[in-house]
């Protein structure tokens, strides 16, 4: 006689499975046993919702996954137009015998970049620039709440990839060219996931993507070929990885790149051998969109690429359009002997691990707890923070910044007002879009607001203004791009619009700043010198406020360069440490308390605890332009150390009245950096400004001699001269 005794556990909650009292282990093993080739093939399926062929087909083909590649918005694209969306897939998920929740996944990789309404935070090099582990993560934990308040689970993010050559149309997504600041940066997979998945409140499943080696490709090109060595791999690729796995993140995305001609999405030794076996990542692998289809190069979707993949160690499949014909591939190659059956098994518990962990048997329908957090005030103060710490100020000539909250500006660029430009690509779509196509702050606003005891002006393209204006601030740069759209193979200089603008700027004789709002360094060396300051902003998001806070003051800048600035774009690829000379080095980045440009950067300036990468530039920009017995010596500088006897000759000048003097000089007749000092000169007040020969003569004997012909302002008795030449 058999006695067949129910578990306290069937009796409570159904199966065993469905008990959470149970380890996870535990669950994943009496699911598993239950679970037929197709449902588990199902598993690891992974369908773009817009490609659904009808919405029963996630039941039909059991499918463990749905993703929204940019773009993929439901009509309601609010934050509980998401959620609807997605309760109404789970609903049908929970419709099969097994009753298995899908995990929806989207590529919310600077906030929850999909949903109008949600914070954008700046793209990922500006994040880099900020050198700041707990912000990063705090931004993570913003994002995840953005995420799980759509209702949404997973989210493709974070790049990981570590940009070698600014060609590239994914430099932005890099946290920079050094493996270090990937490191320092695993926190932010705490922030996405919690501390444990599943264990807190709006817990996310994070993704390290793309692994491995996709921003070392040759000539920058995007799913191009890494051809480096297996130790500069491991050295310059894998470390971010190494770290988001100690970290516990839930998934890895394969790369589209290959590695040495071995396409990754085939590439066991780096996949099985080297990610699962000796990292010990116990997470899955996705494919990224359509990879598994290039695997034979192009050749359509065929059975084999499908096997090599599963075998490789891809755990799911991120299949576009195509799910049936992968499903029925990947059962044949089961049949067939191709793929054992213990891949499969493998690869489905550890999906099913994920969403156990994740909590979505318990809570299968969105949690609303957080809808109201999407675009939240809170999180537009954090975005506004890493807007902030993420602007690199990288001239500042005369110390022409911060900005007096008084005065009167004119604001000009294609970028300037236009949050589309500011967020870039992955922001509603793919591609992203000029305009104003999301809420939030333009830099011209935030300007307003921070000078709001100003006059301030703006024409997109610069024409309007006159030599009435205390500065003009120029917002240019690159419009919105993503993946292989944005590679560059040519010219990486600024567009004619831009230089065009710049130039009705310069025109009006009032100092120029540079605000270049871009994914990466652009070939400005021929330009830099025409402008007074320039500060890097990358692609700061919403909150343009953050850019006006540290050009007025509010906040003195300590961004810090992720990559290595070139001097043209004939360095691609320039990084730190390979003996070329770019324009601006890695780790460089001024601060109001620091000399200007021609200087090295203090030490002090540099944060050693939160950046163990950034250290001091060993070169100082831009050595190679500018030849250095021109330089005025450091000793000249501040201005205190100019002694009396330097002073114009008198003879030159009428006998009364003084000038303060701003003085920038040319060099191979590109303006360099400068220092500004008081030179008193007898001045009648009423005596033309040209023509007068002016002979400084420095503390260390250096003489300059320069002819005094240059634009000046005039009030009463007191010439500011904004040049010499
Ligand atoms: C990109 C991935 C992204 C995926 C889904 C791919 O084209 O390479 O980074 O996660 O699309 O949108």
């Amino acid at each position: 006689v058999t006695v067949i005794v129910a578990r306290p556990a069937d009796a409570a909650a159904g199966l065993p499975y469905q008990d959470p009292a149970q380890p996870v282990a535990t669950r994943v093993a009496d699911l598993l046993a239950r679970m037929s080739l197709d449902d588990k093939i199902g598993q690891m399926t992974q369908a773009s919702r817009n490609a659904l062929q009808s919405q029963q087909d996630i039941a039909t083909y059991k499918l463990g996954s749905l993703l929204s590649g940019g773009g993929e918005a439901p009509g309601n694209n609010s934050a509980s137009g998401w959620a609807d969306m997605y309760d109404s897939y789970q609903r049908t998920a929970l419709t099969t015998s097994l009753a298995i929740p899908i995990i929806y996944g989207l590529d919310a990789v600077h906030g929850n970049n999909n949903v109008y309404g949600a914070t954008v935070f700046p793209h990922n090099i500006g994040l880099g620039a900020a050198r700041d582990p707990d912000l990063v993560q705090r931004v993570g934990r913003a994002t995840a709440e953005e995420v799980a308040g759509a209702g949404l689970d997973w989210t493709f993010a974070p790049c990981l990839c570590v940009a070698r050559n600014d060609r590239w149309g994914r430099t932005y997504e890099s946290y920079g060219e050094k493996p270090e600041i990937g490191v320092s940066y695993a926190p932010v997979i705490t922030g996405l996931q919690g501390t444990t998945l599943g264990g807190g409140s709006a817990s996310i499943l994070a993704t390290a993507k793309h692994y491995i080696g996709d921003g070392g490709t040759t000539n920058g090109t995007d799913q191009g070929n890494t051809q480096i060595s297996e130790s500069e791999l491991r050295s310059v690729h894998l470390p971010p990885f190494k770290a988001a796995i100690e970290r516990g993140v839930g998934s890895v995305m394969i790369s589209y790149s290959s590695f040495n001609g071995v396409k990754l999405h085939g590439h066991k030794y780096l996949i099985t051998d080297v990610l699962k076996t000796e990292l010990g990542f116990t997470g899955f692998v996705v494919s990224d969109w359509a990879g598994v289809d290039q695997i034979d190069g192009g050749q359509g979707f065929t059975q084999s690429e499908v096997a090599a993949a599963v075998n490789a160690g891809i755990d799911m499949v991120m299949v576009p359009t195509d799910y049936r014909t992968f499903i029925s591939h990947l059962r044949n190659a089961v049949n067939a002997g191709q793929v054992p059956q213990s891949r499969i098994d493998d690869a489905v518990k550890r999906i099913l691990t994920k969403k156990f962990e994740l909590g979505l048997f318990e809570q299968p329908l969105s949690d609303r707890t957080y809808t109201s957090s999407v675009g939240s005030q809170a999180h537009r103060d954090i975005a506004r923070e890493a807007v902030r710490k993420s602007q690199v100020l990288l001239k500042n000539a005369n110390n022409v910044l911060p900005l007096a909250k008084t005065g009167k500006y004119f604001v000009a660029g294609k970028s300037a007002d236009n949050i589309g430009n500011q967020a870039g690509g992955w922001t509603i779509s793919w591609q992203g879009a000029s305009g104003n196509i999301i809420p939030g702050t333009t830099i011209l606003q935030g300007i307003r607001q921070a000078a709001s005891g100003a006059t301030v002006n703006y024409s997109a393209d610069g024409s309007g203004i006159d030599s009435s204006y205390t500065a003009a601030i120029a917002v240019v740069g690159e419009t919105p791009y993503a993946e292989g759209r944005g590679d560059r193979t040519g010219s990486m200089s600024l567009d004619s619009t831009d230089l065009g603008t710049i130039s009705r700027l310069r025109a009006a004789g009032v100092p120029v700043i540079v605000v270049l709002v871009s994914g990466r360094p652009l070939d400005i060396a021929s330009e830099v010198g025409n402008w007074n300051a320039l500060l890097a902003s990358w692609l700061p998001g919403s909150e343009g406020a953050g850019v006006a806070d540290v050009l007025f003051g509010s906040y003195n800048p300590t961004g810090k360069l992720p990559v290595t600035w070139m001097s043209s774009v004939s360095q691609q690829p320039i990084n730190d440490g390979d003996g070329k000379t770019g324009l601006y080095p890695y780790g460089y980045g001024l601060s109001y308390t620091t000399v200007p440009p021609t200087s090295t950067p203090p030490t002090s300036a540099v944060p050693t605890s939160a950046a163990p990468t950034s250290r001091p530039p060993t070169s100082r920009p831009p050595t190679s332009a500018v030849p250095t017995t021109t330089r005025p010596p450091t000793s000249a500088v501040p201005t205190s150390a100019v002694p009396t006897t330097t002073r114009p000759p008198t003879s030159a000048a009428p006998t009364t009245g003084s000038a303060s003097c701003t003085v920038t000089y040319k060099v191979a007749g590109q303006w360099q950096g400068g220092f500004q000092g008081d030179v008193t000169i007898r001045n009648n007040g009423s005596a033309a400004l040209s023509n007068w020969t002016l002979a400084w003569t420095y503390a260390n004997g250096q003489t300059i001699t320069q002819l005094w012909n240059a634009s000046h302002t005039q009030s009463g008795s007191s010439v500011t001269v904004k040049g010499l030449s």
